[in-house]
């Protein structure tokens, strides 16, 4: 079926008017690319995109895109970054982890023996299995095996570190373990292989970004700045220990980092994924910034996986994702994780400077005015309007939004 002829079904049989179908109907994304993107393709989500701006990352200027539906992650970023000043970004490494696991009752031990004695083999025949990769310098790198005891079941994890390049490499460590396992199954025809996948939980891809902030940046004073440090030090402290406050303290953190992995066509799952689980590396759940007051200034840093992609996946194929970018002109996937890892600091510190001076609901409320008188009706001139004056009231809610847009539409 095409898109129209789906939603002519979804209509035919009572589950969209022919109003919301007409509305479906309207797409800037060609036919072509989202029919093809995507499986029962119908129309596209609008997300606003906008640019975050003063961010200095080793020493370069840049204006970050970022996709998101909330107000205020964008002003705060933008804060955040005034606030940081040049952030330091690195990723020493970049390689995807692809995983071959057996399940059975024997010991293990003859294919761990292989895995050493015949590696070079294995190598030669992992690479064969996507010469391309290999061709711009990637390919595997190393050869692992990790254990696990079930109930009555005992499991070997092969791993695979295998360099990807600019790609995010699903696909690529996906074929390469499908060539693998097919070499194991020849040398082991008794063995069960369980199955063969790329680990989202990107270890060997970490990026991080730094920062050192005088404490005079911080307030209008030094001093007011260094007790603002001091309790800036003392949130991202608690957020270690608590994991209620952790949860919300890395919620902040991805309102920017999804953003940017979103308007540049990144996987945001796996991204999510890598980072919750490497977020409770210590065997509990965890904030995932260090803040810490010295004699400099307030230093901080944030340091996770960011399997990232320059190239591959839709970061080509969405136009818009493609402009992205353009206004982020890096050259590498390892340049892409270093700016959102950036982006990820100084999100966290707009928030915590927020949440340990006015309380996060001044900005946020101020902002998200707008949403609001959205949410009741408001139109044209009358959003900003009607958003003023919520703004000025003690409280904000859709009741006082409507009396207020009543007002302002007679
Ligand atoms: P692709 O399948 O798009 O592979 C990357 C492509 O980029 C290859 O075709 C490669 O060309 C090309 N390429 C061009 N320049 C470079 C370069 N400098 N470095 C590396 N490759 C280059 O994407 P991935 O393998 O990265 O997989 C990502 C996709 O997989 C995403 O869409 C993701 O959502 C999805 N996915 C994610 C999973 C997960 O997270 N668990 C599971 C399965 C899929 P050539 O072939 O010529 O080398």
């Amino acid at each position: 079926m095409t898109p129209a002829q789906r939603r002519n079904q979804l209509v035919e049989e009572g589950e969209l008017t022919e109003n919301t179908a007409d509305l479906l109907a309207q797409q800037t994304l060609p036919e072509e690319i989202a029919n093809h993107l995507i499986e029962n393709q119908i129309s596209e989500v609008e997300i606003p995109l906008g640019v975050a701006q003063h961010f200095k990352i080793n020493g370069i200027k840049k204006w970050i895109p970022m996709a998101t539906e909330e107000p205020s992650v964008i002003a705060a970023a933008s804060n955040g970054a005034k606030l940081c000043g040049d952030i330091k970004a690195e990723t020493p490494q970049r390689l995807m982890r692809g995983q071959i696991v057996l399940a059975g009752q024997q010991a293990y031990q003859d294919i761990i023996q292989a895995l050493e004695e015949r590696r070079e083999e294995l190598i030669l025949c992992a690479n064969d299995s996507y010469p391309s990769i290999v061709k711009r310098g990637g390919g595997v790198r190393e050869i692992a095996s990790r254990e696990f005891q079930g109930e009555d079941q005992a499991y070997l994890s092969i791993d695979f570190l295998i360099d990807v390049k600019d790609a995010m490499g699903a696909n690529i460590v996906n074929a390469i373990l499908e060539g693998v396992a097919t070499k194991l199954r020849e040398w082991f025809p008794e063995r069960e292989i369980l199955f063969s996948i790329l680990s989202n939980l990107a270890t060997e891809s970490l990026a991080t970004a730094h920062c050192i902030i005088p404490f005079d940046r911080l307030a209008a004073d030094r001093q007011m700045g260094e007790q603002i440090a001091k309790k800036i030090q003392q949130a991202a402290e608690y957020a270690k220990l608590d994991p209620y406050r952790a949860a919300t303290h890395n919620k902040g953190i991805m309102n920017g980092i999804d953003a940017v992995i979103l308007a540049t066509g990144n996987d945001t799952r796996a991204t999510g994924a890598a980072i919750h689980a490497y977020a409770a590396k210590n065997g509990h759940y965890e904030g995932l910034t260090q803040w810490r007051v010295t004699e400099d200034g307030l230093v901080g840093e944030i340091t996770l996986p960011l399997a990232v992609a320059s190239v591959g996946g839709a970061s080509k194929v969405l136009p818009k994702a493609a402009a992205s970018f353009e206004l982020l002109n890096v050259d590498s996937a390892k340049e892409l994780a270093q700016l959102i890892a950036a982006v990820g600091l100084a999100q966290n510190l707009a928030a915590l400077r927020a949440l340990v001076t006015d309380g996060i609901q001044k900005g946020h409320m101020a902002l998200q005015a707008r949403t609001l008188a959205m949410t009741v009706g408001a139109k044209g001139a009358e959003i900003e309007q009607v958003a003023q004056a919520l703004r000025s009231k003690a409280k904000m809610n859709q009741e006082i939004a409507k009396e207020i847009l009543l007002d302002v539409q007679q």
